[in-house]
C-alpha cells in the first residue's frame, strides 16, 4: 500500500464532497477547477467593464466642473435631467439661458441661484 492522503474535502465550486489526495485539493473534478477559473474570469471581466463604465461616466462631469458655460446637454448631464425636462423649463423660464452664435448657452452660476 502506498502512503497516499485521503481527505475528505468540499469542492469550492460545486459543493460536493469528495476525497482528496492532498489537503491542498480544492476541486472535486478538473471539470469544476475549469469551470471555476472560467466563472472567476468572467467576474473579472464585468468587473473590470464595469470600471471603465464607471470612468467614461465620471470623465464628463469632472470636465464640466471647470466650465462655467454649459450647453444643453452639459446642463442635462449636471442635472441628471432629459433634454426636453431643460427645454421645458427655459421656455417656463424658470431656467436663464442666452442665446450666443446661435447656441444656447446657460451660466452654471445662474444654475446655482435656481437652488438658493
Ligand atoms: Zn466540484
Amino acid at each position: 500500500m502506498t502512503s497516499n492522503v485521503r481527505v475528505l474535502r468540499v469542492c469550492i465550486y460545486c459543493n460536493g464532497e469528495f476525497i482528496a489526495k492532498t489537503a491542498f485539493t480544492k476541486y472535486c473534478t478538473e471539470r469544476c477547477n475549469k469551470r471555476h477559473y472560467k466563472q472567476r474570469q468572467k467576474e473579472k471581466k464585468i468587473e473590470e467593464s464595469n470600471e471603465e463604465t464607471t470612468k467614461i461616466i465620471q470623465r464628463p462631469l469632472i470636465e464640466l466642473q471647470s466650465k462655467e458655460f454649459l450647453s444643453i446637454k452639459e446642463t442635462c448631464t449636471i442635472l441628471n435631467l432629459s433634454r426636453s425636462t431643460i427645454w421645458r423649463m427655459m421656455k417656463k423660464d424658470q431656467i436663464k439661458y442666452k442665446k450666443f452664435r446661435g447656441r444656447t448657452i446657460i451660466l452654471k452660476s445662474d444654475l446655482y441661484e435656481m437652488f438658493e
